[in-house]
């Protein structure tokens, strides 16, 4: 699908959406939460790829390219792709999946599926939702097991 490009931010913008997603995150790994190693501001989808600095497009994960979740996950394309850390080129960050572990109201942690948005607001989806939005199923009929 060929979407129209979105202009790149600003210095300041981009220092703006760091800091809102590292609040967001509350500077921690969000793929195991014990701290893998030093807080990385990854971009879901590549700077390569046609990524942006925007919060929607910001996780923060432990490591570095070789060490810790981020470093897992750089050496592990597919599977980040498949656990829902990475945002494939074609798609739009805020559009697109992102696993987060989640605290429930009895104050469990367990992991789930988001949207982020670049005001630093995270929206949890269903597993169909999830599935649709990753080209996994056809519909909502087709997703609804
Ligand atoms: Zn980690």
């Amino acid at each position: 699908m060929i979407r129209p490009k979105t202009p790149k931010p600003s210095k300041a913008d981009e220092t703006d959406a760091y800091e809102l997603a590292t609040l967001r995150d509350n500077d921690t790994c969000q793929r195991c939460r014990r701290g893998c190693g030093p807080s990385n501001r990854d971009h879901r989808k590549n700077r390569s790829q046609g990524g942006h600095t925007i919060v929607s497009n910001l996780q923060i994960l432990g490591g570095t390219g070789t060490t810790g979740c981020h470093g897992y996950i750089t050496q592990h394309p597919a599977e980040g792709m498949a656990e829902g850390w990475t945002v494939p080129s074609f798609a739009i960050p805020a559009e697109w999946p992102a696993r987060r572990w989640i605290r429930t109201e009895h104050g469990v942690l367990r992991l789930g599926w988001v949207l982020y948005d670049d005001a630093g607001g995270i929206t949890e989806i269903t597993e169909a939702d999830r599935l649709v939005r990753m080209g996994l199923v056809q519909d909502m009929t087709e997703a609804a097991f």
